[in-house]
């Protein structure tokens, strides 16, 4: 049984070399015949682990391609993941297996709904790699997966292949409830990083902004029903915010480096849910305003 992986970025590397070096059968899809071209031409994936470099010449295709899929792990970005999914779809088995990487809320159930009758698997992953070429990834912090399927709760029996590669990872029963608990951390984090342009430790310098966000965040998680992932919010913040005081948060990364963010599918994707709710949340609401006008005022998609 093969596993194929789209998009040979940071995340789909580091899955499909440790999947690859435990001697599992693993394909890549490419955009393009020039992307494969580009990979042919590098020789592989080259994984840096410790300093280490490893390449791995899996084998690679284009989207194509007509091999069918009965595996498909989707590392692209969540704006990326709904049109890959209806490029591939026509390709997967009826008992095809699908594992969305993606962060944030709202790609993968867009990608479900797609794929109707097709088995739909969330991760939410703390495991860090980040491009230092292309088709050169750096494993730049050890982490842990957990994947679930709000629809099933029994664990499929491919998790074996996990184990077999020494991909850190546990099924949750409560997948949704992760993802909220993520989201929530990283709306109270990452776009106030972005706006004072700083450092996550650098936000011990606004603990009040800090706290109306974590309220408004709790209030918003009791009326999406995630109730354990509302629980002492804004003591993880402030923890979260301690142990990472050094690092730059990934938005602050993306938008330093002129890259589109996933603003839609993180509080973009928390002010429409409050909106349903009817929630009125002032705070959060502002800050989302001011990252769009923040990204405009750089020439950053906003979506
Ligand atoms: P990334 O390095 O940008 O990789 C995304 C890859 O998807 C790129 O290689 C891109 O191809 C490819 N892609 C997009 N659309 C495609 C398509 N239609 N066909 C083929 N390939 C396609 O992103 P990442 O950092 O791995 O992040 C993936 C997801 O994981 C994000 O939601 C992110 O937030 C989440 N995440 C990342 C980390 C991390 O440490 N990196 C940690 C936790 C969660 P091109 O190379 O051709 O552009």
């Amino acid at each position: 049984m093969t596993w194929h992986v789209l998009g040979a970025g940071s995340l789909g590397t580091l899955w499909a070399a440790r999947l690859a070096r435990a001697g599992l059968p693993v394909r890549l899809i490419l955009r393009n015949a020039e992307r494969l071209a580009d990979y042919t031409r590098a020789g592989g994936l080259t994984l840096i682990e410790q300093g280490l470099p490893q390449r791995y010449a899996i084998p690679a295709e284009t989207l194509d391609s007509d091999t069918p899929i009965q595996h498909l792990l989707l590392a692209s970005k969540a704006y990326d993941a709904l049109e890959a999914a209806r490029q591939l779809a026509h390709r997967l088995t009826a008992d095809a297996s699908i594992v969305l990487l993606q962060n944030g809320l709202g790609s993968q159930d867009a990608v479900a709904q797609h794929l109707q009758g097709r088995r739909c698997v969330y991760a939410s992953s703390t495991e860090g790699a980040f491009r230092q070429a292309d088709f050169q990834v750096v494993f730049a912090g050890a982490g842990h997966n957990w994947l679930g399927d709000p629809l099933l709760p029994a664990a499929p029996k491919w998790l074996e292949d996990l184990q077999a590669a020494g991909i850190p990872h546990q099924w949750s029963a409560d997948i949704l409830a992760r993802l909220w608990r993520k989201l929530a951390l990283n709306c109270a984090i990452n776009p106030l990083t972005v706006l004072h342009d700083c450092r996550n430790g650098g936000l011990r310098d606004y603990p009040v902004e800090v706290a109306n966000i974590c309220a408004e965040l709790t209030e918003l998680l009791h009326a999406c029903t995630q109730t354990a992932a509302a629980e002492h919010l804004h003591e993880e913040v402030l923890r979260v915010i301690d142990a990472t005081a050094a690092n730059y948060c990934s938005m602050h990364q993306d938008v330093s480096q002129g890259r589109r963010t996933e603003i839609s599918y993180l509080l973009g994707y928390a002010c429409v849910a409050a909106e349903r709710h009817g929630l009125r949340l002032p705070h959060l609401q502002q800050v989302h305003q001011r990252l769009l006008r923040h990204l405009a005022a750089r020439g950053l998609p906003q979506n």
